[in-house]
């Protein structure tokens, strides 16, 4: 099987990775797919998993490579996943920690974005902050060791294979960042404006509301927090958002495409 059409924004939780994506997508009309949003997805197509704490319990080495083992079978799956979007030509904007430089042969536009450990930190902290999870407390520490070798790992990877890898400092330059990664990434056709550029944000919101409910379910969440659900206007360019639940957002959707903004 043909890998699919994509860019990938790979690299370390905490380096922007999602923001930097949404906002490529949303600039030039491209698909959105974050691998986060098809987690419960992925999990029953994988073999039983082992549970995270179990891992991180063996020490930081042991957990990244852990990590890695899931993450090539989860590449499998999100280049399936891009496959059923049935985009053609359009590539995906894939954002997701999965995929390693050793991995990325046939997925020439990739680049790796690695922040300093302090960065790590703020971004897991802030990640917390927003919901209520003492499991994910519990194991802050050592998911931040974990993830320092994975970093590493990546930066030992694409120097042995002459791929791009962007440092994120602690005081991210964040206009320079992006500019490095779409600089790297091409210049990409979009897709068509209208119909079909509705539909896709409209798919892009359906996998978050999936996502976000099976989320709720496995942790016991009482309440799902608001997500930034992307305007379905179809306007070459929109990057509008609608702060809902997926509950609101279904009743919002039964009146059509989701405007986030006064009519344009
Ligand atoms: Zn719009």
């Amino acid at each position: 099987m043909t890998v699919p059409a994509m860019v990938w924004i790979g690299g370390a939780p905490g380096a922007g990775k999602s923001t930097i994506a949404r906002g490529l997508a949303r600039r030039a009309d491209l698909p959105l797919h974050p691998v986060d949003l098809w987690t419960y997805a992925h999990l029953e197509r994988l073999p039983p998993l082992r549970p995270l704490a179990e891992d991180l319990a063996k020490g930081p080495l042991y957990a990244a490579g852990a990590f890695a083992d899931i993450a090539r079978l989860r590449v499998e799956l999100v280049f399936a996943d891009v496959r059923e979007r049935g985009l053609g030509d359009v590539p995906a904007v894939v954002e997701g920690p999965q995929l390693f430089p050793s991995m990325a042969d046939s997925v020439p536009a990739a680049v790796w974005l690695l922040p300093d450990a302090e960065q790590t930190r703020r971004a897991r902290e802030e990640r917390l902050a927003h919901a209520d999870d003492p499991a994910g407390r519990a194991r802050l520490e050592s998911l931040l060791a974990r993830d320092a070798v994975l970093a590493d790992l990546v930066r030992r990877e694409a120097l042995e294979r002459g791929r791009l890898v962007i440092e994120v400092p602690a005081e991210p330059d964040w206009p320079g960042i992006t500019a490095a990664v779409e600089d790297a990434l091409g210049v990409q056709p979009g897709l068509q404006p209208g119909e079909e550029l509705s539909r896709q944000r409209q798919y892009e919101n359906l996998a978050a509301c999936r996502q976000g409910r099976l989320w709720q379910a496995d942790i016991g969440l009482a309440e799902l927090p608001p997500y930034p659900f992307a305007c379905e206007c179809g306007t070459s360019g929109c990057a509008a958002t609608w702060e809902a639940t997926p509950d609101e957002y279904d009743v919002r959707r039964d009146q059509g495409w989701l405007t986030a903004h006064p009519a344009c």
